[in-house]
């Protein structure tokens, strides 16, 4: 569980988030999505302890998190963001490296380690890369590297910032399932999307985030009762079932007046 009280947070003395109180769930998958510039990656960022609030609190299960210290947050939470750095490692070695991530060098593995990195190669998609350096990797391949790290982590709350920028089209129906499986074992999934419709299918709950507020904080079903998705984004959703499954189409919102 990770909960903001109150949180007022910015850069070089500029608010972008005010007076955020959020709280994220196990077993439960949280979507935040919103305008560009609307504070989405600095929510993300507060939240995992990467950016301290000038004001209000972070909680990691009921700890404020500037009391716990930062080798025991990894058990807690990790993050799977647009952008990684490109270590000289194979993708096995990388995956490893999500369980012994605050362990300092050198390192020694087990076979079991490796057996569960392998495993975790695997559920992200990439096992037959496993030797592969990670700087020799597509976008796509290296995203999927950095998950396998994740999963093999394995922490309680698990954020996903925008984590489908590099993937094809099937390799985000896998993740998406992925997330929804992680969620279902009683992981908190929180996942910060631009795209309204993958929000929409993927979320139990939304967060719709609007110049550094939450405008909206409930269910897609819930959301669509609403005007929010007009005000906030200029569409109209509009439900409708396809083959069995429930898809959105969004129509761009008439402009009042035109
Ligand atoms: P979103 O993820 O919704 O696109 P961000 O949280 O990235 O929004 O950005 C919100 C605002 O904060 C923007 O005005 C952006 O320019 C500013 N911002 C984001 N990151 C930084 C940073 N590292 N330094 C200064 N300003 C930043």
């Amino acid at each position: 569980m990770i909960e903001l009280d109150h949180v007022t947070a910015g850069y070089d003395g500029v608010p972008v988030l005010r007076d955020v109180s959020a709280s994220f769930r196990p077993g439960e998958r949280t979507v935040i999505i919103g305008p560009n510039g609307s504070g989405k990656s600095t929510l993300a960022s507060v939240m995992m302890g990467l950016l301290t609030p000038w004001s209000g609190q972070v909680r990691w299960q009921d700890r404020d998190l500037q009391s716990i210290p930062v080798k025991d947050r990894a058990k807690m939470t990790g993050l799977l963001s647009q952008e990684h750095p490109v270590p000289s490692l194979s993708a096995l070695r990388l995956a490893m490296h999500g369980r012994f991530s605050q362990v300092p060098w050198p390192r020694s593995y087990s076979p079991e380690d490796r057996q569960k990195a392998l495993e975790a190669l695997d559920r992200a998609g990439i096992r037959d890369l496993a030797d592969n350096p990670v700087s020799e990797l597509s976008g796509g391949q290296r995203q999927k590297a950095y998950l396998a790290m994740l999963l093999n982590q394995d922490p309680e709350m698990m954020l996903f910032d925008e984590p489908s920028t590099f993937l094809d089209l099937p390799s985000q129906r896998q993740l998406e399932r992925t997330m929804r499986s992680l969620a279902d074992e009683g992981h908190g999934v929180v996942a910060v999307l631009h795209d309204l419709s993958t929000a929409l299918k993927l979320a139990d709950r939304i967060l719709v985030m609007d110049q550094g507020q939450i405008r909206f904080d409930g269910t897609p079903e819930e959301l669509l009762k609403t005007r929010v998705p007009e005000e906030v984004f200029g569409v109209r959703i509009l439900p409708l079932m396809v083959e069995g499954q429930r898809e959105y189409i969004l129509k761009e919102a008439d402009v009042q007046g035109a």
